[in-house]
């Protein structure tokens, strides 16, 4: 199943915070879109609501393409990889 969280995120040009889904897993069988999220990368792109600023979000995240037999576990630091 893909799983998913709600962060807050301050946009670092105005400063507003705002609210941010962080897909702690994704599975392209129940949500096929999220395969074509990943490969344009807007799975990992916050939109400022206030300023339209955009920034790249930076985390790990488990991909399971279960029809290709694709399964990635993406870590972004040596403590996320030590956990894996
Ligand atoms: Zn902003």
């Amino acid at each position: 199943m893909s799983r998913s969280k709600e962060v807050m995120l301050t946009c670092p040009e105005c400063k507003q915070d705002s609210s941010f889904t962080i897909w702690e897993s994704i599975n392209t069988t129940l949500d096929p879109e999220m395969k074509q999220a990943v490969l344009d990368k807007s799975a990992f792109l916050f939109e400022c609501p206030k300023c339209h600023k955009k920034t790249n979000e930076d985390y790990g995240f488990l991909y399971h393409q279960k029809e290709d037999n694709i399964m990635i576990h993406y870590a972004n630091s040596d403590e996320d990889a030590e956990r894996v």
